[in-house]
């Protein structure tokens, strides 16, 4: 008998075994390790068990035996989330739920534009099954060859083409998800309009796995947008890349997907991750805009933006441009853009944000954080990048070379102190689009409204007496003993 097995932990596991049989239990310590460690590997943890069920009978069974042995449940999707939500921070009193085994595709309805999926599916891989019918599901992030749908509904995740298609939430038309008395909220419908009194699924969409576990989700869908029309553009300034986004909304007939804007840094960042990358357009102007218009059926993409830059260039909003020929040379635009998140954390551990102001604000708050991290922290960079049209801005800071962890640990506290009091002057949101997790439950604690608070504790309260679900992610609400 092992040591774990003589303790309460071992007792769980046994009658996790026991309730819920060994295909679906992992306790081996090394099998857990790939689960209990943050994408980026900076935090590891441990956990009672993994558990792997394969269908919404298994994940109820699940639930209910932990919530018998008082266990809280960790539920996690791809373990892409950048802020902590889904690695248990008390290995000793939680589980880790994996949604990975529950990944197929239960219905692609082209007719009805809407398709229902199990919460394990692969971002990626549901869209190429989707694409193949010739339809078009718009979520679109970096993380999206690991991260899984139930995950992507429970961080109501953004991505680049918010601007067209909104947030998540705007894409699901209904949930399943088992609650953590056991029982299921049997919401998959595909009707698009409903308003039958309260929209229970928003309850669960962004919640962070603090309500109950998604295991099927019913999402809108949209015709394939096989016209697509790719430009990296040089500017003056930032403010003009807010004159251009608003611009294009409107010569471009609503028809933008994406809008990003980047800094000259991009470049040296992108190259740093991949030499080899080819950089099509002067590497030194004050700003960047990588920008995509989309659309299927009768509309003339490629005239679209050709006439659009054509009338920009001519009133001097635009200094520079090129317009991707090919589907390749359109990747190889996006990949400056994924480098520079690559290039970054080849630096070293640095202050990552994920902030949001109003767009009209956007230019002024840059200009005003990044002034203010160059004052409290002389020697560090600050990147600011992100998606214009959403007024959501990557403001990161990178230490210079050569500290030690502890003094670069400092540097990134510093950081974010600094940043923080510079988005509560702009009542700007500390979370954009990644959650709060554990890693900015402090922040969110702080800034909340008492009247914010007493709701949410109610409804904690009302669907989780328990307190069994994802303890510590959001507010530090732990399981009673
Ligand atoms: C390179 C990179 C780029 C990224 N770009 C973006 C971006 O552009 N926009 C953006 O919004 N995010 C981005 N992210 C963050 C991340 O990919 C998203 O938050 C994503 O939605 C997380 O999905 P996941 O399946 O990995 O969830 P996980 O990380 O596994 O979980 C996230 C949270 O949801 C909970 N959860 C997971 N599955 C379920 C479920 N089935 N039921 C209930 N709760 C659940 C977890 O407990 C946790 O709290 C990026 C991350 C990386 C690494």
């Amino acid at each position: 008998m092992t040591v774990a097995e003589t303790d309460g932990i071992g007792e769980h596991r046994l009658a996790l075994q026991s309730a819920l049989g060994d295909d679906i239990v992992l306790t081996d310590a090394d099998a857990m390790a790939h689960y209990c460690r943050d994408w980026h590997g900076d935090v590891t943890s441990g956990a009672v068990a993994v558990l792997r069920p394969r269908s919404t009978e298994d994940v109820a069974a699940s639930v209910r035996i932990c919530r018998a042995l008082g266990l809280g449940i960790v539920p996690q999707g791809g373990n892409t989330g950048l802020v902590l939500g889904a690695i248990p921070d008390m290995p000793e009193r939680h589980v880790v739920l994996s949604l990975e085994r529950m990944n197929r595709i239960r219905k692609i309805d082209a007719d009805d534009f809407s398709a229902v999926v199990e919460a394990g599916c692969i971002l990626w891989e549901m869209k190429e099954a989707i694409a193949e019918k010739g339809m078009f599901f718009p979520l679109a992030l970096g993380a999206q060859g690991s991260c899984r749908i139930g995950g992507n509904v429970s961080t109501n995740a953004g991505g680049i083409n918010v601007l067209r298609y909104g947030m998540t939430r705007e894409l699901v038309l209904g949930l399943e998800v088992v609650l953590p008395d056991g029982s299921i909220f049997d919401g998959l419908s595909t009707l698009r309009k409903d308003n039958r009194g309260v929209d229970l699924k928003q309850l669960f969409i962004g919640a962070e796995g603090t309500l109950g576990i998604i295991t099927a989700v019913s999402i809108k869908l949209m015709p394939y947008p096989d016209k697509v029309a790719t430009a990296l553009l040089g500017l003056a300034s930032l403010q003009d890349a807010i004159s251009l986004y608003r611009r294009a909304r409107r010569d471009c007939c609503d028809l933008m997907s994406a809008f990003e804007f980047m800094p000259p840094l991009a470049f040296t960042l992108a190259r740093e991750a991949m030499p080899d990358l080819p950089i099509p357009i002067a590497p030194d102007y004050p700003a960047y805009v990588l920008m995509e218009i989309s659309g299927s059926g009768l509309v003339d993409i490629d005239d679209l933006m050709q006439r659009f830059l054509e009338g920009v260039m001519t009133d001097g909003l635009v200094v520079d441009g090129t317009i991707a020929a090919s589907q390749a040379q359109a990747r190889n635009l996006w990949l400056i853009r994924e480098g520079m998140n690559e290039g970054q954390a080849k630096r070293g551990s640095h202050m990552r944000s994920d902030i949001s102001v109003s767009l009209s604000q956007l230019a002024s708050f840059v200009a005003d954080a990044e002034a203010a991290i160059l004052q409290a922290l002389p020697d560090c960079i600050s990147v600011s990048y992100g998606h214009v049209g959403d007024g959501n801005v990557h403001l990161n800071v990178l230490p210079p070379v050569g500290l030690t962890p502890g003094e670069r640990a400092e540097r990134i506290y510093q950081a974010k102190t600094v940043l923080n009091e510079v988005v509560d002057r702009y009542h700007g949101s500390i979370s954009a689009e990644h959650g709060i997790g554990r890693l900015k439950r402090p922040d969110f604690d702080e800034r909340l409204p008492e009247t914010h608070r007493k709701l949410l504790t109610a409804v904690k309260h009302a669907i989780d007496p328990g307190l069994m679900m994802n303890p510590g992610c959001q507010l530090n609400f732990q399981p009673k003993s």
